[in-house]
């Protein structure tokens, strides 16, 4: 019986940098340099007697693919010594990931406390599925702490946030929520999409859960879907891997592969299209034709104290309302698309966290399904456009956005354009 590979090195006391370069990693018999793609379903055995005591759990070794893969395992570590985390389980999409926590959290006649301020998937997942299961969900407005008392004055199974919040950057008081959950005896899960691995640290802020969508920062590059669960390990190799392997949401090897790599330059790439969005966000406040811009770490945050306290970084993403020009919705909503339309360099596109730029009108795609009601109470206006800061050099973006609010006020040059070329 061959053995398994040691990790290349041991991640004792090394730093989140250091480990997402080299964590998880277990060199082949060929002392390759980067981390090798098992692209492989299945794995053989010397003798029948193997496959017996592996099935038997008798000796640890991989069996199937839908069960584990070097390849991922590599992955999962990775990303479980960068978060903090005991333990991570890769899924194959960040809904995945969301789902298959609640799934292996809930059960007939489960109740879950969650933020209105929700991915619209994971609204569906709630309403629609969890709901037919006889699992109920109750909502509160993340920012409301009253709210949370009062729903939380009842027991619950599971509590669901996202902080900062998509599109419109409401940032949730995470320690509190927590007390207050825990209280009710629930299990705190937060998707930490939009803040990312190395912006906000849940865990250490009262969450037991974190879920990412690894398609956004952890690719990073646009090229694979992917997500992840990480948490203690009880939960992870309990229910949850139970959940995974039988019902087979698996991260497939060559994803896992490509976010492998991703994490290693992920906190440059995070740190620099963070920078840039406090730049373009404090740029963009003092506009003609915008009203008002969100973005955390701007001093004009409604939780800004809170978001200095719980995040290094303000996030790579800012969400900003354009002046209305006096009409009804859909014009006003033709004016955004303008605007969107008429950007040079920034691309039109409802993902988020990639090197590229990318603008997205909320109200008409990803929150399109989200109710009316509910879209006005959260902000999201015909005039809110959100974008995702890239990799590209700032002042290209400064320019685009220029050059399109330009068009919106009908000016004949941009503002940035016109200084440069006088
Ligand atoms: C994108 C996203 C998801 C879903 O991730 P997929 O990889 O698209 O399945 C969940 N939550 C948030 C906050 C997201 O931005």
């Amino acid at each position: 019986m061959p053995e398994l590979p040691q990790p290349a090195i041991d991640p004792a006391g090394l730093r989140p940098a250091t480990l997402a370069v080299r964590g998880g990693q277990y060199r082949s018999a060929f002392q390759e340099t980067s981390e090798a793609l098992y692209l492989t379903q299945g794995y053989v055995y010397d003798r029948a007697a193997d496959a017996e005591a592996a099935f038997a759990e008798e000796i640890e070794r991989y069996t199937y693919s839908r069960y584990a893969n070097p390849t991922v395992t590599t992955f999962e570590e990775r990303l479980a010594l960068i978060e903090g985390a005991e333990d991570c389980c890769s899924t194959a999409s960040g809904m995945s990931a969301v789902f298959t926590t609640l799934a292996s959290l809930v059960s007939s006649g489960s109740r879950i406390v969650a933020a209105r301020e929700l991915f619209g998937s994971s609204l569906v997942v709630l309403d629609d599925i969890l709901g037919r299961w006889g699992v109920r969900t109750d909502y509160v407005r993340g920012t409301d702490l009253d709210q949370w008392a009062r729903a939380l004055t009842t027991p619950a199974d599971v509590v669901l946030l996202e902080s900062p919040s998509n599109p419109m950057q409401d940032v949730l008081d995470l320690p509190e929520i927590a007390r207050l959950a825990h209280a009710a005896g629930a299990v705190v899960v937060v998707d930490n999409v939009f803040a990312t691995p190395v912006l906000q640290r849940p865990l250490e802020l009262g969450a037991d859960v974190v879920v990412y969508s690894a398609t956004k920062h952890i690719d990073g590059q646009g090229r694979v879907m992917g997500g992840a669960v990480l948490g203690s390990r009880d939960l992870v190799r309990g229910p949850l891997q139970q959940m995974v392997r039988n019902t087979g949401p698996t991260l497939a090897p060559f994803n896992a592969w490509v976010l492998t790599k991703g994490l290693e330059t992920m906190a440059l790439r995070v740190r620099a299209q963070s920078a840039a969005a406090l730049d373009l966000a404090t740029w963009l406040e003092e506009q003609p034709g915008v009203a008002s811009v969100r973005y955390p770490f701007l001093a004009s945050h409604p939780q800004h104290a809170l978001a200095r306290a719980q995040m290094s970084g303000g996030g790579t993403v800012v969400t900003m309302t354009l002046e209305r020009s006096g009409g009804d919705d859909e014009h006003e909503k033709d004016r955004a698309f303008a605007f969107l339309d008429a950007l040079r360099v920034i691309d039109i596109s409802n993902n988020l966290g990639d090197a590229k730029s990318l603008v997205t009108h909320p109200a008409t795609t990803t929150h399109r399904r989200v109710d009316p009601a509910v879209r006005a109470e959260l902000g999201i206006t015909a005039t809110t456009v959100r974008l995702s800061v890239g990799l590209e050099d700032v002042e290209d973006l400064r320019e685009d956005l220029d050059a399109a609010l330009a068009v919106l006020r009908g000016d004949d040059r941009p503002r940035a354009a016109a200084k440069m070329n006088p």
